[in-house]
């Protein structure tokens, strides 16, 4: 740091004013997104290396990392396979072998007999002795032994042409600065909340977690639960939660067509239901109307589990959006079930007078030009489809309300891309968002802070459990008959084959076969089959065959996975069951149990199972309930694959993990809510600290 450091900077110094931070340097710092010395204090390690004592080598096991000091007894060069050099060392108290694939000449002659090294790395079995291979080394002058590291050794996310150590020489300077008060560094906290929730200082957990001390517990440490660690990931938590706070309370800030009309559609919709809504869908549509009806654009999520009618629900605020002369655009993340929603939607508005139009990616050019075409004269009052609706070149006539089902494969920055696509004149269109993987509701508020949730918690009336059988593949037989008896009941099952080695094509020739075989077999029933290399039309064809009774036995792969709706099939097979996670599995199974009769689905396996998936499978068997079946899939998996955040980037977190630090999530929801209110000037520098500015839109 040069003289112009002093008291009064504060942590957004430019990089540039520490040493040996040039514009080259700051470039590659900036790869890290590095780019003040703020940054560089936020960014942690991801593990650490006790390099903090000397070893005696007799003492040494395999498996251990140590450093280790002695001197040279022999090298030499080995020419076998492959050339070597290997060194030996000892220290008096034992002796230890080095192997080096790569060297040179120069390295040989470091390593001369006689001569004192101190080396790091990891101790395995050799041929005649213990060794490391490629240990990091330092000659050591016996006359000044240096000193042995201070503290454990934090090891950096790095970059190209930025090491270790440079990253460890920059941490240096910075810390020392904050040491000596030279730099300021705002603990952004509430100052009540800390001493409240009885957390270190920022500053104190900061200069821990960059240089623990020797006696620091490496196994907590390396498990992120050292309290230090907690109070930054609380910290982290925080901005996250906040900034997605902030996106919604900009959202409010947006203008947004009111959906309101006359109310005759929707009158004539309800009455030509042959079912009533059930109170959780009654209190839903409420929570909607309410949103729809203000010049703001709604941002509502929808939780709820399979089965519980949120594609009605969804309807009803289609109507709205047409009887206020605005359309609506409704999108599902697949063929089958974006097609199965133009069918239920042109079932149900057509007869209304409701011009519903259809668009997908793989429409033939003809037909896309015509969609296209109506949906941008406004002729097209609803339109369904894939996402193509968003990523083609459609032009709306006057978008009010988009509808996303099934949204956990969307995170933050497809959402807010959607709805800036669907902008218009300053006006944007409402986005109800569905979802059928039930998360506890402090994990939702955190991840879904930019949204308000809405829960369905009811299942429609008469709905029995589905009784779940597990068996192994070798009772095949026995599964047959079973579904011969059901069809001779009359009732419809559903046959369904899993993915072999994320193969596509060899899951769909599994389901050919398995159709065929089936189909000798059971000869007297009529069996069809649905996969994904299918046409479109022929899908469809046999998806309501299904659905009309004209078939017995469906058998399908995956792709039947989310929203298909037969509520007559009371029955289902599925094939490797071991393969699949809860989430899917329980999505499956809810293609069952739809109607009023009982029904019951049999996961058959191939053995041996992992110990997981022996877990899954009987947390299959023992509970139909999607919060709980959440709640053990994250326990399983992680929240990052549950909530699909991996794929989206929604929630790029560097210390803290939504699944091991659930426990802060209500302190951090308390914090969330007193600093809005109390300290919204500790908002932004929070926000900018842990995310800078990466909150920019994505491509949908
Ligand atoms: P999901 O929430 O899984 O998307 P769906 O919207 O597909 O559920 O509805 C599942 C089934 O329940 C459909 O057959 C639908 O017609 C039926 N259903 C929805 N609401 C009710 C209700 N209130 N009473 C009876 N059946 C209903
Ligand atoms: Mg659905």
């Amino acid at each position: 740091m040069n003289q112009t450091a002093r008291q009064s900077d504060t942590a957004d110094l430019p990089l540039t004013k520490l040493k040996g931070v040039g514009p080259r340097v700051a470039e590659r710092l900036s790869h890290l997104g590095i780019n003040t010395v703020q940054d560089l204090l936020f960014h942690l390690p991801l593990r650490y290396e006790d390099r903090t004592r000397i070893t005696p080598i007799g003492s040494l096991r395999p498996g251990d990392t140590a450093v280790i000091q002695g001197k040279v007894q022999l090298t030499e060069v080995k020419f076998g396979k492959r050339r070597m050099l290997l060194s030996r060392i000892g220290d008096g108290t034992g002796m230890i072998g080095l192997r080096f694939f790569h060297f040179n000449a120069q390295q040989q002659q470091n390593l001369a007999r006689g001569v004192t090294v101190r080396c790091y790395g990891e101790v395995r079995v050799g041929q005649q002795m213990l060794e490391i291979a490629h240990p990091e080394y330092q000659r050591v002058d016996p006359d000044s032994i240096p000193e042995v590291q201070p503290h454990l050794t934090a090891i950096y996310p790095v970059t190209e042409g930025l090491h270790q150590l440079s990253l460890r020489k920059l941490t240096d300077q910075v810390l020392d600065l904050l040491t000596q008060d030279r730099l300021v560094l705002p603990d952004l906290l509430p100052a009540d909340l800390i001493r409240q929730a009885d957390q270190p200082e920022l500053k104190a957990a900061l200069l821990y977690i960059h240089r623990p001390p020797p006696d620091a517990p490496l196994d907590v440490l390396s498990e992120g639960r050292h309290v230090m660690q907690q109070r930054l990931a609380l910290e982290e938590l925080l901005a996250h939660t906040l900034s997605l706070r902030k996106l919604r309370h900009r959202s409010q800030q947006q203008q947004a067509p009111v959906l309101k009309g006359a109310g005759a559609l929707i009158n004539n919709f309800i009455t030509a239901l042959p079912y009533t809504l059930t109170g959780a869908q009654q209190r839903v549509v409420s929570e909607i109307e309410h949103d729809i009806h203000q010049p703001v654009p709604m941002q509502r999520l929808v939780q709820g589990d399979v089965g519980s009618g949120k594609t009605v629900v969804a309807a009803m605020a289609v109507l709205h959006a047409v009887e206020a002369k605005l359309q609506a655009a409704v999108m599902a993340p697949t063929e089958i079930l974006a097609e199965q929603h133009f069918r239920n939607f042109s079932d149900w508005l057509t007869p209304l007078g409701i011009h519903v139009a259809w668009l997908s990616g793989k429409l033939k050019a003809a037909a896309r030009r015509k969609a296209l075409a109506s949906i941008a004269a406004g002729e097209a009052q609803v339109i369904v489809g894939t996402h193509a609706l968003f990523q083609e070149q459609v032009e709306f006539d006057r978008l009010g309300l988009i509808v996303v089902d099934e949204q956990h494969r969307f995170g933050v920055h497809q959402r807010l891309s959607l709805r800036e696509k669907g902008a218009q004149n300053g006006q944007h269109p409402h986005q109800l968002i569905m979802t059928a993987t039930p998360i506890p509701r402090t994990l939702a508020m955190t991840v879904y802070a930019d949204l308000d949730c809405s829960v369905i918690d009811e299942l429609p009336p008469g709905r029995k459990p589905v009784e779940t059988v597990v068996l192994p593949d070798q009772r095949r037989d026995d599964v047959v008959q079973r579904v011969e008896h059901a069809c001779r009941e009359g009732r419809q099952v559903y046959w369904v084959c899993t993915l072999i080695e994320e193969s596509e094509a060899l899951q769909c020739q599994a389901a050919e076969d398995a159709a065929r075989e089936l189909a000798e077999v059971l000869s007297e029933f009529r069996v069809g089959l649905v996969h994904g290399r299918m046409k479109a039309d022929q899908k469809e064809q046999t998806m309501a065959a299904f659905k009309n009774g004209e078939l017995d036995l469906l058998v399908a792969t995956t792709v039947i996975e989310v929203g298909v709706d037969v509520p007559n099939a009371g029955l289902m097979i599925i094939e490797n069951s071991e393969r699949l996670g809860l989430s899917q599995l329980h999505q499956l199974r809810g293609r069952v149990g739809r109607g009023s009769q009982a029904s019951a689905c049999v996961l058959m396996y191939h053995g041996p199972l992992s110990e997981n998936a022996h877990a899954r499978l009987g947390i299959m068997r023992e509970t139909n309930d999607g919060f709980e079946i959440a709640r053990k899939d994250l326990e399983l998996r992680g929240p990052g694959e549950v909530l699909g955040t991996r794929q989206t980037g929604l929630m790029q977190l560097r210390i803290a993990d939504l699944q091991r630090d659930q426990a802060l999530l209500p302190k951090v929801m308390q914090s969330a809510d007193i600093l809005l209110k109390s300290y919204p000037d500790n908002v932004e520098l929070l926000i900018n600290r842990w995310i800078g500015n990466a909150t920019q839109y994505a491509e949908v």
